[in-house]
Formats: C-alpha cells, sequence, structure tokens
C-alpha cells in the first residue's frame, strides 16, 4: 500500500489525459499487478491486487484501463503467448491502447462452448475465418478479439479448436451491435466473412485452443467468485482503445463525485438497503411477507460477502476452495432473482412501466412517479443477465456436481466422436 500510495503521489496529477495515465499506471505494473512480472503485472496474488485497486479508488485517481483485455486476453496471453506475443499484446491492454472482446458464445454453442462451428482455414502464414458469434460484450468497442475457431473438424470437439487474437477493423469483420430489453447496447453479434488473422497471433499451438480457452475461463469464473468484477466507485467511467475515443480525454471528466467514492462497497451484491427503502416508501415495511423478503435478501447479500472474503483468505494463503467461485455465482444470481421480484412487487402497478430515454424519464415521472421506480425496473431488466453469462445456472451446477462432488457425468458422452460426425439437429 505504502509503495503504491507514493507512486501515486509522484504520477497523479489531473492535468494527465486518460492515456497518459493510463500508459503510467500499465507500465508500472499496477493495472494489472496479478499478470507476472515480465509481463506488466507485479506477480501479485487475487487477494493483494483487490488492495490495489482499494488503494487507488481511495487515492481518488482513477482506476486501471479495465475490460475484457485486462481481465481476460492479458492472463491467457501471459499464460499461453510466446514472449514475442506478450510483448506486442499486453503492454497495449495494459495502458488501454487497445480494447478486447470475447468471440467464444456462437447461436449453436454456448454452454456447450466445444460445439462451435465458426471455421480457419489455413492460408499461407494466414488464416481465413468464416462463421458468427453472438453475445460479444463491448464488441463494438474492440480493437482485437479472442476468436475461438475450428481448425480441425476431424477430430473430437475438443481437439480442433484454435486461439487466435483477431485484429477486428478489417473488411471481413461486420459487427452488428444488438439492442437488449435494458435499452443499452452492451453487446453484438459478430460476422466473419473472409476475415483474415495472421499465424502468428494464434496463441498456443493450432488445434489446442481448448486447453488456452480453460485459462480464459478459469480467470473469468474466479473474478466472479470473488466480486473481482465489481465497480468501486459511481461516476462515468473511462473505456479503453482506438474507438471509444476517451484517451485524448482529460482524467478530470472521470473522475467520481467524492460521494460516490465509495471502497467499503466491495463485495455487497445485494441491494437490500435499496429495498428497505423502496418498502418504507410504499408503505409495506410493516407487512410480514415483505419484511421476510427483505431479511433472504440480506441473508443472501451477507452470503456473497462473506463467500468472497472467505475465497480472498484461503487464496492469500495459496489454497483454493474448489467450486466456491460456481457456488458464490449461484448465490449472486438468487439474490439479484429476489431483487427483482421484491422491487416489481413493492412498486405494482407501476413496475410495468420503464423509462429508456431522457424524455421517456420525464414523461413517466410526470404520469406515474414513483420514487426509486426506475432503479427498480433497471434492476429487474438487467437481473437476468448474471444468471446467464460465465455459464449458466444450470451449468455451475453441473461443475459442482461432476467435478466437485464426483458425481458420474451425464449419460451420452460424445467427447469422442469427430466434430465433423456429431448428431446435429
Ligand atoms: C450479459 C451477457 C454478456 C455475455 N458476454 C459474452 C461475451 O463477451 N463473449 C462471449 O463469447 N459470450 C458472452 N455471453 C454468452 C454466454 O456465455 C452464454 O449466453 C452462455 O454461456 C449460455 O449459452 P447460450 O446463451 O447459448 O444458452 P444455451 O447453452 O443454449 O442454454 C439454454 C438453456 O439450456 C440450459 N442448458 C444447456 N446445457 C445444459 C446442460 N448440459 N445441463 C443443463 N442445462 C443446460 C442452460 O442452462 C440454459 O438455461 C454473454 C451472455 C450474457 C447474458
Amino acid at each position: 500500500v505504502d509503495e503504491l500510495t507514493e507512486w501515486v503521489e509522484g504520477n497523479w496529477s489531473e492535468a494527465l489525459t486518460v492515456g497518459e495515465w493510463w500508459d503510467r499506471l500499465g507500465t508500472a505494473g499496477w493495472a494489472a499487478p496479478m499478470l507476472p512480472v515480465g509481463a506488466y503485472g507485479r506477480g501479485l496474488s487475487q487477494a493483494e491486487a483487490l488492495v490495489v485497486r482499494h488503494t487507488l479508488a481511495a487515492t481518488g485517481t482513477i482506476g486501471a484501463p479495465v475490460g475484457l483485455g485486462l481481465l481476460l486476453a492479458a492472463p491467457t496471453i501471459a499464460a499461453h503467448g510466446t514472449d514475442e506475443q506478450v510483448e506486442r499484446y499486453v503492454p497495449d491492454i495494459v495502458t488501454g491502447r487497445a480494447s478486447w472482446c470475447q468471440l467464444f458464445s456462437e447461436p449453436g454453442a454456448g454452454s456447450d462452448l466445444a460445439g462451435l462451428s465458426t471455421r480457419a482455414a489455413r492460408d499461407g502464414d494466414e488464416w481465413v475465418v468464416q462463421g458468427q458469434k453472438v453475445w460479444t460484450s463491448g464488441g463494438q468497442y474492440a480493437d482485437l478479439g479472442m476468436l475461438l475457431a475450428r481448425t480441425n473438424p476431424d477430430v473430437p470437439k475438443h481437439k480442433g479448436i484454435t486461439w487466435f487474437a483477431l485484429p477486428m477493423h478489417q473488411d471481413g469483420v461486420d459487427v452488428r451491435p444488438l439492442r437488449e430489453m435494458t435499452g443499452a447496447t452492451r453487446f453484438s453479434e459478430v460476422f466473419f466473412t473472409d476475415a483474415r488473422v495472421a499465424d502468428d497471433a494464434r496463441i498456443g499451438a493450432a488445434n489446442d485452443g481448448w486447453r488456452v480457452a480453460n485459462t480464459t475461463l478459469a480467470v473469468e469464473r474466479a473474478g466472479m467468485g470473488a466480486g473481482g468484477n465489481q465497480q468501486l466507485r459511481g461516476g462515468p467511467v473511462a473505456v479503453p482503445g482506438t474507438v471509444a475515443g476517451h484517451l485524448d480525454r482529460p482524467v478530470r471528466d472521470f473522475l467520481a463525485a467524492p460521494e460516490t467514492r465509495s471502497p467499503s462497497t466491495e463485495g455487497r451484491t445485494t441491494p437490500a438497503r435499496f429495498h428497505v427503502d423502496l418498502a418504507k416508501a410504499k408503505g409495506r415495511s410493516q407487512d410480514p411477507r415483505v419484511r421476510q423478503r427483505l431479511a433472504q435478501l440480506h441473508v443472501l447479500g451477507e452470503l456473497c460477502r462473506l463467500n468472497a472474503e472467505r475465497l480472498r483468505a484461503v487464496r492469500a494463503g495459496g489454497g483454493d476452495v474448489p467450486g466456491m467461485a460456481n457456488l458464490s455465482k449461484l448465490v449472486m444470481a438468487d439474490s439479484l432473482r429476489l431483487g427483482r421480484d421484491l422491487g416489481l412487487e413493492l412498486l405494482g402497478a407501476r413496475g410495468t412501466l420503464h423509462a429508456y430515454d431522457d424524455e421517456g424519464r420525464a414523461g413517466l415521472a410526470a404520469a406515474a412517479p414513483g420514487r426509486g421506480a426506475e432503479e427498480a425496473t433497471s434492476l429487474a431488466l438487467f437481473a437476468q443477465a448474471l444468471p446467464i453469462f460465465g455459464g449458466t445456472d444450470q451449468i455451475q451446477r453441473n461443475i459442482l456436481a461432476e467435478r466437485v462432488l464426483g458425481l458420474p457425468k451425464e449419460p451420452g458422452d460424445l467427447s469422442g466422436v469427430p466434430f465433423s460426425q456429431l448428431p446435429r439437429s
């Protein structure tokens, strides 16, 4: 903490641009401190990295260039890339110069990710990619994509996949943003028509991409279990990469107001406080059924926090709690669903209305005012996301059953059948 605080004192200035600040933060190893020392990190544990994140938040600076590049691509490339690939990709990630997306899921391959059918065929020093991805978070802002493609259909599905660092800005890549029911466009569908990726952008050996992808997925799940993906502070957030256009803007534009700086919110995923206030505002706080559910919401929130703390403490000692990340995600999903249902119940008929822009909000406030209504309907609409991404609830339970409890796999194991001979509907 002392070393970082001293470093911030010597390097932070509100006169900097976002790009200049991230350049200093990233090259000093503070943006992604969990990366190895030789790969722009400091070799810190997850617990220590969280301390770094909190310390940075407490100093009133803007945080690291968080995105899928920092969270997923950098650790994967650090683990499986050559030294030259680490030099080529990781500096731009830790300094926010490049933004990444994760091109894994497809219309026919989500839970069964190894069943993906986007193809990459070798053409000299390059690979030519055809196919489609979907659910690509931040696809519209991405400079590079972590692409999983099938490079050999004649071997079992897990054995014919390759992991590539695909340049997104090329004619063969068509990114079409999708509008969610929340009103936001957080993800896109991405089409590849003769898209090209150089062979030297292949991370790991050809057809060994499943092993590489498992590192990406493990980092993703570990972050979820430890509460690592939560935003610490309010205020506008700077987005890395060349597309968002934030790098040349002054850091001042992205500073949170002092009252929204709250490092102590870490780990608190349950908005029980919000629901208690909503129940009071609606005159329902003495209703025994409502009180029961408020208590459940509080308990789930505490479970999330304690699970994260337990995992962090065990990991700080070099250990692990098998299945804890999966369990934590399941508890968070329950908590979000309960928050959604309780919020909507408290709102009554007002809960069926949601505004998507300022004009709509003004109209709604005039026609059907309701304190906390907009936050409750926003929470309700977003509650569906976490139980799906990073592996659905059912998949988390399958993992717990098979890998932690040692229960037998589902019948009809096709893992030895070549991909090209798999039955299809
Ligand atoms: C907000 C959000 C962001 C996302 N961002 C990305 C991203 O950036 N990049 C990316 O690649 N993907 C992303 N995803 C995709 C996500 O990983 C997939 O949606 C998820 O893996 C589920 O796949 P699917 O949607 O194809 O559902 P399916 O796999 O078709 O599942 C449909 C239903 O069947 C159930 N099911 C499937 N298989 C089994 C089984 N064996 N046992 C029991 N039940 C089963 C599932 O639980 C689910 O209820 C994102 C998803 C969301 C919601």
